[in-house]
């Protein structure tokens, strides 16, 4: 086989950047190319930004008052240079070490990695906020974002237009951080429905600051309802705007299926979760991380014994050509686990972020490709090669090119449940079957065979596809898909495989003298036993894939019946989106909802009949990496009720009521 001795020959051909994309350095400050605006006072950014924003919002005062585990939501305008969110996060960190912060913010034209390392060097005294921040930055695609620092503090960049983002937040702010460019200058992010929409992101008594004192934004913000002060703005400008919102607005109408359970407020922060694979052991990890203390369970001896405990997990996301709930969500949850990988959750053995080609496999797969070029994904996501690239990347000779993933690679699942659940608020209950529910008084009892096996006030439902032995998720329509992995011992010429390969199937580099093949797809089937003509299907599928590599693998592949594999059952459901959120009474929804069954446009708004304190992360099929630790983050949002980490719609989209509602509209239930 001809190897591809380095990577220098892919270099050349890979994507730099060379030049700024978003802005022009004016005295040594960076100014934006499309509006011609600072991003900051020339004078001085850090003290601007805590003139105007930290202390006209009364954040310290506010922040020091504020009683342990209490939650603080800021909104801002323009997620910029990051410069307001690290100001934030430095002075609570000083005045609200026992408090959960949530800093939400939109943005339409994310500065770079780069961008945003170059402008936050301008200030060392932010040095430790900015590295974190750092860390876990890279150049954000469309679509939402969350961060998780250290589990008091989180960030949510929602990256698109003001005008779209808003009526997506589900949210209220305690404090907003108004900071788009000058209103003359931009006058879209300062509209009349902006500001609007800002007032009802907030509650009777949440402020907002501003650097400007425009006319039009202070008569806009009293007209949203917003009472308006004009006071002195920073350095030497004269004047700024603050205020409070006098009395909430009345809440714009959503679907009552959708809404968030609103009668319980959870004093007491104790929850149990079924299942310890990544749907589980997430939702415990971002419970335990807001200090709940979560009683995990596990019928066997270890986590992830099911379809969490592949050796190398595949990090991957094959992206609709059309802007899909699917789509958004794979994004965000590939770009979260991306994220949660580079905050250091896992040891190095355990992951290698080693890129990963899509290849161009046949017409169908080219067409598909090329669609998807076509539209404005950021080339940090993926880019396309052609043969020649995509043999240098990979380090064996391959007959087409396709999509290069630079971020995409491999984790060990189980590795990643461990770590999840390596919590002290976190108790483990292994070899321990949970088999039924039962409510007693404000809390739900979990039952094992003979006894009860503890109860709590908050219970998540994460069994992959036992989630339906229990009556409260009967109904939710889940798919099993059967997939065999085949483990092949590598060889000296194998071993040059640096980069995933996928088409039909995937081939890993090597992990521990052993590289990952897979998997089948057999549907409706739910035994685990290792087959023979499903390594051998596998075996075909390299072959198609990577001949050269087939071949330099020959003599492992050449019997399959010796061959070790790992087989698993992967949940699906018949939208291909997971199951994430609060569970209803079925019954009592046909109930309460039947009239949809004539008339699907009726707007009812009688509250949901929730069952309270019940959640349900199931359903990720293939994608257990990329959505499920995304999954535990909704789930606290959901129950801390905390600013939600994705768009309502995709929310509404994963959302466990979604087939009550089709099945009475279509009028099957
Ligand atoms: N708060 C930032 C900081 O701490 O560096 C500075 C924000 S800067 C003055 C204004 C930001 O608003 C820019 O990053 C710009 O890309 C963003 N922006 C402008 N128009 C927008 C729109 N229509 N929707 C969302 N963001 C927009």
């Amino acid at each position: 086989m001809a190897h591809i001795k380095s990577r220098k020959a892919a270099l050349r051909y890979s994507w730099h950047m060379t030049e700024s994309m978003h802005l022009d350095w004016q005295d040594g400050q960076p100014v934006s190319r499309r509006f011609g605006d600072v991003y900051f006072s020339r004078a001085s950014g850090i003290e601007e930004a805590r003139h105007v924003f930290l202390h006209h919002n009364h954040l310290e005062e506010r922040w020091r008052a504020l009683p342990a585990r209490a939650r603080f939501v800021i909104g801002e305008t323009g997620f910029g240079t990051g410069l307001n969110f690290l100001c934030a996060w430095q002075l609570w960190n000083e005045c609200a070490p026992d408090a959960i912060l949530h800093y939400v913010s939109i943005e339409k034209y994310p500065l770079t990695a780069d961008e945003l390392a170059q402008t936050l060097s301008l200030w060392p005294q932010l040095g430790p906020w900015r590295d974190a921040l750092l860390a876990q930055y890279r150049d954000l695609p469309p679509g939402w974002h969350r961060f998780v620092f250290d589990g008091r503090v989180t960030l949510t960049i929602a990256v698109g237009d003001i005008a779209e983002v808003m009526p997506q937040l589900d949210m209220q702010a305690d404090a907003w951080f108004l900071d788009g460019f000058a209103p003359a200058r931009n006058p879209e992010m300062w509209s009349a429905n902006t500001l609007d929409a800002i007032a009802h992101h907030s509650h009777t008594g949440s402020t907002f600051a501003t650097y400007t004192a425009a006319g039009e934004v202070r008569r806009g913000l009293q007209a949203a309802g917003f009472i308006v002060e004009r006071v002195k703005g920073h350095g030497s400008k004269r004047e700024m705007l603050r205020g409070t919102l006098q009395r909430a607005p009345i809440p714009a109408r959503k679907a009552a299926w959708y809404r968030r359970p609103s009668t319980l407020q959870h004093t007491d922060h104790r929850a149990i979760v079924i299942g310890g694979g990544l749907a589980g052991t997430s939702a415990a990890a971002s419970l335990a991380a807001r200090a709940w203390h979560v009683t995990l369970i596990e019928r066997h001896a270890t986590l992830a014994a099911e379809a969490s405990g592949n050796p190398q997990g595949i990090l991957y996301t094959r992206l609709a050509t059309q802007p899909t709930p699917l789509r958004s969500l794979v994004v965000s949850g590939y770009c979260h686990t991306l994220r949660l990988l580079r905050r250091g959750v896992l040891s190095n053995d355990d992951w290698r972020l080693c890129g990963l080609l899509q290849l161009a496999s046949d017409e169908d797969e080219t067409a598909r490709q090329r669609k998807l070029l076509e539209q404005n994904f950021s080339s940090s996501l993926f880019r396309t090669v052609n043969s020649i690239e995509a043999s240098a990347l990979s380090g064996v000779q391959l007959a087409r090119g396709g999509l290069y993933f630079p971020d995409g690679g491999w984790v060990d699942p189980a590795a990643l449940c461990r770590a999840f659940s390596n919590d002290p608020r976190i108790t483990l209950r292994l070899e321990t079957e949970a088999l039924r529910l039962q409510r007693v008084g404000s809390e739900w009892e979990v039952h094992g065979a003979n006894a009860s096996i503890a109860s709590a006030p908050v219970v998540i439902i994460a069994g992959a596809r036992d989630t339906t032995n229990f009556e409260a998720t009967q109904y939710l329509p889940l798919k099993t898909i059967r997939g065999q992995l085949s483990l092949l011992p590598q060889t000296p010429d194998s071993a040059q495989l640096r980069t995933i390969v996928c088409g039909e199937g995937y081939v890993a580099p090597a992990r521990d003298g052993v590289h990952t093949l897979g998997a089948t797809h057999k549907f409706r089937d739910t035994a685990i036993d290792i087959r023979v003509e499903e390594h051998r299907e596998n075996i075909s599928m390299l072959n198609t894939l990577a001949p050269a590599l087939y071949e330099v693998l020959h003599a492992a592949v050449r019997d399959a019946d010796t061959l070790h594999g790992r087989a698993g059952i992967r949940v699906s459901t018949p939208d291909y989106l997971p199951i994430v959120g609060p569970l209803v009474d079925a019954a009592a929804f046909a109930n309460v909802y039947g009239d949809l069954r004539h008339d699907a446009t009726l707007d009812l708004d009688t509250p949901a009949p929730w069952l309270p304190g019940l959640y349900v992360s199931t359903g990720h099929g293939s994608r257990g990496l990329i959505t499920a630790p995304l999954a535990g983050e909704i789930l606290a949002s959901y129950i801390g009720k905390e600013p939600a980490p994705l768009c309502a719609q995709v929310m509404q989209a994963i959302h466990p009521s979604r087939f009550l509602l089709r099945g009475l509209i279509r009028g099957e239930t």
